[in-house]
């Protein structure tokens, strides 16, 4: 008997966890898997953070925190908006949550109404259309294509509004592709946004600093969409704190403190320790993790070249973020190992089960024709994936 909500029945799992999941379960029946499913740095969090988070305990910070987050961390958020996007966000304009995830799922919760439209520039990362859902919004997908670097085109984004068009959501860099608009990108789609003044503009900014060719440049920074772009970003990718749960946006104080509104219901303000550790982290300079972001420049570059040497995989060159994405339809209706390909869940289940390597099937991303493969990996576990994976496609 199913007495649960309609909201949870319809509501898919997500993948990305749900693969995760999947590879720590077959670990623990002895199988040897590689993860290349969760985009999770296998860093761990620099000694510097940590040190601030031992300091808050012994500081005796245990109570409850501000709803929207620590003033000093507030504080620390406007400076780095400052340095890092030349952002100008005032106290009340900033909001603290428990991860990006809770940030966009507030930001869902305040801003839509049963039947707004949400445009989705596809593919998208997982957690998107189901935000959207949950919210009683309708996810408008736009196709983008791997000639175009799989960005959303000003013509596109023209095309898919409606006057029941809300929001544009979307992250640069992007989680799947890694692909990074760049200012003049950003500029044409913003030139038709201003035919639509009515529409917002949520930019998830969380592999910011995981950008191999440099030059984040975000929506907020145009004087005419700095009023309607909530930027979203937080500390999991760049300083290896995914389980630390902080993320936080800066945008209009109408929009902070409906947000405020939503979390003062539903987890009240977020864990006391990784706030204060989150201070030490944002005030210092990105310099001090680049050590990371020119690891993941090398596996970038190891995993397009064992990549090349794989037939049927079709890449774009991410720019940005730890993803490929690579298309793999050459292998639908294709039989390997006694299982038919029909579809990129299948080729990612021929992947797990028989090359013991986990990754994500693009479905969940809104491309079926692709699987996402994480390279937060060590350089030893990439090479020994990409070889398990071509012998068993040879
Ligand atoms: N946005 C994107 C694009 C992501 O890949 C992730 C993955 N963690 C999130 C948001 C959520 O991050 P957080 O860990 O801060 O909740
Ligand atoms: N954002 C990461 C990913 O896409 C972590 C998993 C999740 O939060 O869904 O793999």
């Amino acid at each position: 008997m199913n007495q649960l909500s309609d909201r949870i029945n319809n509501l898919s799992t997500s993948a990305t966890l749900a693969m995760a999941a999947k590879a720590r379960e077959l670990r623990t029946e002895g199988k040897d898997v590689i993860g290349l499913s969760l985009g999770e740095p296998d860093f761990n969090t620099p000694d510097f953070i940590k040190d601030a988070a031992k300091q808050a305990i012994e500081d005796n910070y245990n109570s409850y925190t501000p709803v929207d987050g620590y003033v000093e961390l507030k504080q620390a958020i406007i400076t780095k908006f400052k340095r890092d996007n030349q952002l100008d966000y005032k106290l009340p304009q900033i909001v603290v949550s428990t991860g990006a995830k809770q940030a966009l799922a507030n930001l869902a919760m305040v801003m839509l109404n049963k039947g707004d439209e949400v445009i989705l520039p596809c593919p998208y990362w997982v957690s998107y259309a189901d935000m959207v859902k949950l919210a009683d919004g309708v996810p408008v997908e736009v196709t983008t294509t791997i000639e175009n670097d799989f960005k959303m085109t000003a013509q596109q984004l023209e095309d898919a509004i409606t006057p029941k068009t809300k929001m544009i959501w979307y992250s640069s860099p992007c989680n799947p592709s890694g692909s990074v608009y760049s200012k003049d990108e950003l500029r044409a789609l913003a030139d038709v946004l201003q035919k639509h003044p009515n529409i917002f503009v949520i930019s998830d900014e969380i592999y910011e600093h995981i950008n191999y060719k440099g030059g984040h440049f975000s929506m907020a920074q145009f004087s005419d969409m700095y009023d309607r772009t909530v930027v979203v970003n937080g500390v999991s990718k760049a300083f290896a704190m995914t389980g630390w749960r902080i993320g936080y946006i800066g945008g209009p104080d109408w929009i902070a403190r409906a947000c405020n509104k939503m979390q003062g219901q539903v987890t009240s303000g977020a864990n006391c320790i990784a706030q204060r550790a989150v201070i030490t982290a944002l005030n210092e300079s990105p310099e001090k993790v680049k050590f990371m972001i020119d690891e993941f420049k090398e596996r970038r570059a190891l995993i397009l070249n064992l990549l090349s040497d794989i037939p049927g995989f079709n890449s774009n060159e991410p720019e940005g973020a730890f993803y490929v994405f690579p298309d793999v339809s050459y292998y639908f209706g294709k039989t390997i190992k006694g299982k038919t390909i029909n579809n990129a869940s299948d080729f990612s289940m021929l992947l797990l089960e028989e090359a013991l390597v986990a990754t994500v099937a693009g479905d969940a991303f809104g491309n079926p024709n692709c699987i996402r493969i994480s390279y937060a990996a060590s350089q030893e576990q990439i090479k020994e994936a990409l070889s398990r994976i071509k012998n068993i496609l040879a």
